[in-house]
Formats: structure tokens, C-alpha cells, sequence
């Protein structure tokens, strides 16, 4: 039974008169796009009502009309989320962000900014670089929104130099299940002040408030990039080569791997092709710095190690359209590999030194259950891509090994020492797993956080925990 009201049209007149009429969407047409994200998987769910807040007031408002009259909301920002975050699976309301993106302040003097949770990446990142600022936080998709990235805790290409987004989130302004407003941090890196609620809010998936507002901590932008792209006779040989290059002095922006066969599923996809795409496996290795000595002396010794690690080759794209073009076809993988038919993903992480046993591991659980597996993914830091391909295999086939497959793949991420989700989250599409699997007095620690802070369970029900 599900255990919510639903939607009376005295409260529906209630939500009009708080955001104004043109901000609440009742019709099918007008709700359908809210009813999905980006998993691979889709399993689309209708909220009864769409409500676009313009103010945190308003969201206030909401949230208490929600909890009174025991209404289930689902925040949503860009829903470019992986995991079905923001899919509302128990109808109610879905509370869109989209209209609270301004960027309230761009403080230059203490190199922060003040956004609205609805700003989306691509123009934060633009206006930032306008004040000669830079955000290095690069989480792939450009139309999400911050307040989605805090959500949940988006990680990117960049974290091996400068971490995820959660290290970059100095306060937050977030609404509760009971419409109580709060506010945490400041423009500041020191804060010893109670309990960290701010980090608790990140990457917390909608379920224990609403982020209305961010402050966020930003840097100077580098003078320089560059990108080694490196062929190598197999991944195993590529992944041993990671932790020699993260000694040779220069801590590289990110390190990526990738196979042959990612590389010629982009190539096909963007109609482009990449160098050397011949060999068996890639490091993609990104570095920055300020002077052209500094990076020539990094390139230089990142190559020497790399070479005595059995690497065929080093190539470095020269001048800027090429270096976008191959970092274009890398951004590019998931919607070239969405194209294959029936896939599905994980984003599993272990210490980065067993990214290669995971990996043979992983392929031979795919060959024990008839599933082609295509990996690729963040080798500086442990994060593994993983896309199990449904292409050849009937519909009953698919669907009845998959989960078996999954659940194999997660036990041996978490064997080896790693986690569920290193970026993507858990949303519903990986509840089952993080259910079993997760350490059992973590999971009941966080379910009474949940209870605390929610104690109607209307915030985002049906994610991470399956009991509303
Ligand atoms: C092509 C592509 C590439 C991607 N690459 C990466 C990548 O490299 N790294 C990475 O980490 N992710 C990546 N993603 C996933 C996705 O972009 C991130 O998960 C992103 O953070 C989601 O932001 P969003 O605004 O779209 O959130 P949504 O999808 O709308 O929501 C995601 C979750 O956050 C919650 N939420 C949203 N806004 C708020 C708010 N204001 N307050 C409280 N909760 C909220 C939702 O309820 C939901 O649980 C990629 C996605 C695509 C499609």
C-alpha cells in the first residue's frame, strides 16, 4: 500500500497560489518530461504535479504544504542523474529547481561564489571564467544542475587533482521536510562549528532536504593544458603503469582508461577518428600548470615512465581544436555506447591499484553469464565504468541474467575493498545492491539520520532505502 495522500484540487489551488499558476504543471503533456532521467534502464514514473519554485520561500511553502497533507516530493534539477534520482516512483510532486539559476554573487577577493541550486554547470562554468575565475569540479554533462552535482556529490575526469564536488561546497541553503530553512557554512575553508551539515546535505540524493542555495569555492584558472594519449598492448599492462605516473612529481588532473572497443564505438558515433585506434587499451593523461616549462618537464617525465611500463607510444594532440576533439570523443562515451540498444552501468570504485584484477574479474563473471561487457573510466582514482550490452540476447534472457550479473559484479567491486557508486549515486537503480550489500550499522545509521530529518519519509521516497 502506498502509504501518501494524493493531490486534492484544494491544494492544488494551495501550490498555484504559491508559485503562481504558470509554475504549476498539471497536464499529462506538461509533466511526461519529469517523469525520467538518464539511466540506462528507464523506468519512467508520472508525478500528479510538477511545482517550479522561483524562490526559497517558495520552496519553504511547498515543503510545508507537502508534510502536512503527507504529499511525496522529489527534487529535480537538470535530470541528467544516471540512477533514477529524480524519477518521482511514488507519483506526488515534483519540486523542479530550473527557475531558481541565478548566480547571486561571484566574490572575487575570497574566490568564491553564491548560486542558485537551479544554475547549471555549463553556465556557471562560463561565468566564472568571465571574473577570471575557474570551478575545476567536471562532472560531464554540462546542463545539469549544481544543486544536482551537490546532490549527488558528482565526480567527473578532474578528481585526481582536485577531488569531487564535495570538496568544493563551503555551505549550503537547503529547506527541510518541514519547511524549516537552514543555513550552514560560509565563504570560508575553516569550520569546526558543530556537525558538518553541509557535507551531510552532500551528496544525500534529495532525501533529507531540498538545496535551494551553494556556496561554492572556486580557483584560478591554469595557463596551460595539455593531454598524453597513450597506446598500450592491454589494460592491464595501461592500469599498471597509473601508479608510477602519479609519482613522477606533477599530480595530473585526471588519468583515463579506455579499450579498443569503446574507442571504436565513439569513433562510429561521432563520425571522428582517434589515433593509434589500432591498440588494445588507452591512457588518456591530463595535466595543467602555468609555465611551459613546468608542463614540458611533467609530459616529459610522465612519457619516460610510462615507456618503461611497456606503453607502444606517446601522442600528444597538438593545438587546441585537436585536444578538444579527443576529450569531445571521450565525453562522448556514454551516449555513443546508449546507442548499442539495451545496456547498463555501473560505476563501481576500488582502490585504484586493483582497477586491473577488478577488471579481469568483471570480465570473466561476463563471460560466465553471456554478456558482453564495455569498460572504460577514471583510472586515477579507482572509479570503473562499467556497461554490460544486452545486444544479441532476447528480451527474457536480458532481463533474468542481468541483476544476477550485477549483484556478481558488486560483491567483487566490494570484495577487492571498493563501493557501490563512486559518482552516479544510488538513486533506485542501485538500492538493491546498496540494501544488501552496504555495511549493515552504516546503512542503520543512515536510515535514522532519514528518520530524523524526514520522519513522514516524504522527501524522495523510494530511493536509497526501499521503505518509504
Ligand atoms: C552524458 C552524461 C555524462 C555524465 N557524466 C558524469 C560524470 O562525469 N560524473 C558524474 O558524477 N556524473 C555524470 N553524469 C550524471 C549527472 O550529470 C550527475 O549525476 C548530475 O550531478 C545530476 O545533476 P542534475 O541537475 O541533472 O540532477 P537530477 O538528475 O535532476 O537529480 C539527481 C539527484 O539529485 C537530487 N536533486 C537535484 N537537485 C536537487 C536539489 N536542489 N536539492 C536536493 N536534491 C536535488 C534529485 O532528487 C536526484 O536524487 C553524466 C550524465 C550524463 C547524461
Amino acid at each position: 500500500m502506498i502509504p501518501f495522500n494524493s493531490l486534492s484540487d484544494e491544494l492544488v489551488t494551495a501550490f498555484q497560489s504559491v508559485v503562481g499558476r504558470n509554475n504549476v504543471f498539471i497536464s499529462p503533456e506538461e509533466r511526461e518530461r519529469y517523469s525520467r532521467d538518464e539511466m540506462p534502464n528507464p523506468r519512467p514514473a508520472m508525478p500528479e504535479i510538477v511545482v517550479v519554485p522561483g524562490c526559497t520561500k517558495e520552496v519553504a511553502s511547498i515543503m510545508r504544504l507537502a508534510a502536512v497533507n503527507r504529499i511525496p516530493v522529489t527534487p529535480r534539477g537538470g535530470g541528467t542523474g544516471l540512477s533514477g534520482g529524480c524519477v518521482p516512483l511514488f507519483g506526488g510532486i515534483v519540486l523542479s529547481l530550473e527557475k531558481m539559476n541565478h548566480i547571486i554573487e561571484i566574490d572575487e577577493a575570497n574566490q568564491t561564489s553564491r548560486v542558485e541550486a537551479g544554475v547549471t554547470l555549463g553556465d556557471f562554468q562560463e561565468a566564472v571564467a568571465g571574473h577570471g575565475l575557474n570551478y575545476p569540479v567536471y562532472p560531464g554533462e554540462n546542463s545539469a544542475t549544481l544543486g544536482g552535482n551537490v546532490a549527488t556529490n558528482a565526480g567527473g575526469m578532474m578528481a585526481v587533482k582536485y577531488g569531487v564536488t564535495r570538496h568544493f561546497v563551503l555551505g549550503v541553503e537547503a529547506v527541510m521536510s518541514d519547511g524549516r530553512i537552514i543555513i550552514t557554512g560560509g565563504k570560508f575553508v575553516k569550520n569546526t562549528t558543530g556537525y558538518d551539515l553541509t557535507q551531510l546535505l552532500v551528496g544525500s540524493e534529495g532525501t533529507l532536504g531540498i538545496i535551494t542555495n551553494i556556496t561554492l569555492r572556486l580557483g584560478l584558472p591554469p595557463k596551460i593544458k595539455e593531454i598524453l594519449y597513450i597506446p598500450f598492448p592491454d589494460l592491464e599492462t595501461a592500469i599498471e603503469a597509473v601508479p608510477d605516473i602519479l609519482k613522477c612529481g606533477i599530480t595530473p588532473v585526471g588519468i583515463e582508461f579506455m579499450e579498443k572497443n569503446i574507442i571504436q564505438i565513439v569513433e562510429k558515433y561521432t563520425g571522428r577518428q582517434i589515433p593509434f585506434h589500432e591498440h588494445e587499451a588507452f591512457l588518456m593523461v591530463l595535466v595543467e600548470g602555468n609555465l611551459e616549462s613546468e608542463v614540458l618537464q611533467a609530459i616529459e617525465k610522465i612519457a619516460e615512465s610510462v615507456r618503461s611500463h611497456d606503453a607502444i607510444d606517446v601522442f600528444i594532440p597538438s593545438g587546441e581544436k585537436a585536444r578538444k576533439e579527443l576529450l569531445d570523443s571521450r565525453e562522448k562515451f556514454y551516449q555513443a555506447i546508449k546507442k548499442l540498444g539495451p545496456i547498463e552501468l555501473a560505476d563501481v570504485v576500488v582502490p585504484r591499484n586493483l582497477i586491473a584484477r577488478f577488471l579481469k574479474e568483471v570480465k570473466s563473471l561476463g563471460r560466465m553469464h553471456g554478456i558482453d561487457i564495455v569498460a572504460y573510466g577514471h583510472a586515477g582514482d579507482g572509479n570503473v565504468h562499467l556497461h554490460p550490452i544486452g545486444k544479441g540476447l532476447s528480451r527474457d534472457e536480458w532481463e533474468n541474467k542481468l541483476p544476477v550479473l550485477m549483484s556478481d559484479i558488486y560483491k567483487a567491486g566490494l570484495k577487492l575493498g571498493g563501493t557501490i557508486s563512486g559518482e552516479h549515486g544510488i538513486g533506485f537503480d542501485k538500492m538493491k545492491y546498496f540494501n544488501k550489500f552496504m555495511h549493515s550499522g552504516a546503512l542503520e545509521t543512515m536510515f535514522t539520520i532519514k528518520k530524523a530529518l524526514d520522519p513522514e519519509g516524504i522527501l524522495n521516497p523510494g530511493k536509497l532505502f526501499d521503505i518509504p
